[in-house]
């Protein structure tokens, strides 16, 4: 059963138009509830793992040129979001898009709708979860959500996937522009979130913070992993400290 719930990226290469090569050889594994980091400078090609794992590559031009992705039997070819989010994947993107004009019931409303019709019991589940994580949303349901501080929108952001109850959550920089207690509360939630359950992905430019949630890390340079281990191994080696953890 622990394979079943495990997410399996095998020798993926992915190119953005003709020329642009963003990933190379790229192989990782996520099992069942763990939390796993990515770690690395700005274009060495997170985003874009995320989004071939979603199957969100394609609104972005991008495309698997070879390797495989399978979230254990289910084979996710980067080309449908919504075989993705049937399959217990769901990503968060990157600078909290909610729906501003949509209050905060609304943007969670929006949340698995890919899956069909679902049994009016099991939105309530979700609904109960997001709020118990996140006791401000459930304060503000009828708010418009452009009005929510950065904080909060990126709370409902990730409420909006847990929504589509998720067995694995893809985060991108979900700390990204946020104030330190605030980045201090997300993590708080990631661990919370893992705790009941959901394996979870997570792009962070915060290494520190990324480091200390993760089972495991691996550091993307230029589209290749070029480092990877238990996350509290590469934090005591040189280069992350020096490059990632800004320590000298
Ligand atoms: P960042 O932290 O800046 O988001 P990243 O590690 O997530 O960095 P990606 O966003 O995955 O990196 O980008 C990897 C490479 O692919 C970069 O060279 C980037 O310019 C390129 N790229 C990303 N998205 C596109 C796109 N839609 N079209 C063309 N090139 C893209």
């Amino acid at each position: 059963p622990d394979e079943e719930a495990a997410l399996y990226v095998e020798g993926l290469d992915v190119t953005y138009g003709r020329a642009l090569s963003a990933l190379r050889s790229v192989s990782l594994t996520v099992p069942h509830g763990a939390v796993v980091t990515l770690l690395g400078p700005n274009g060495a090609g997170k985003t874009t793992l995320l989004r071939a794992v979603s199957g969100t590559l394609r609104l972005h031009r991008g495309a698997i040129t070879a390797g495989r992705i399978r979230y254990g039997a289910t084979e996710l070819d980067g080309r449908d979001p919504v075989a993705a989010v049937r399959a217990g994947v769901v990503q968060v993107p990157e600078g909290r898009r909610v729906f501003a004009g949509l209050t905060v019931d609304e943007n969670l409303r929006t949340g698995g709708l890919g899956l069909g019709r679902r049994r009016p019991a099991q939105i309530t589940e979700a609904r109960d979860r997001v709020f118990s994580l996140f006791p401000r949303l459930a304060e503000r349901t009828g708010q418009a959500a452009g009005l929510l501080s950065g904080g909060e929108q990126q709370m409902l952001a990730i409420g909006r996937a847990l929504m589509a109850a998720p067995r694995l959550l893809l985060l991108d920089e979900p700390s990204l522009g946020l104030a330190p207690q605030m980045v201090y509360r997300i993590a708080e939630v990631i661990r919370e979130i893992n705790a009941q359950g959901t394996a979870v992905l997570l792009v962070e430019q915060n290494a520190g913070m990324a480091l200390s949630l993760a089972d495991t890390a691996h550091v993307l340079e230029v589209g290749e992993v070029r480092l990877s281990g238990p996350a509290d191994e590469l934090a005591r080696t040189d280069a992350v400290r020096r490059l990632y953890l800004g320590e000298t």
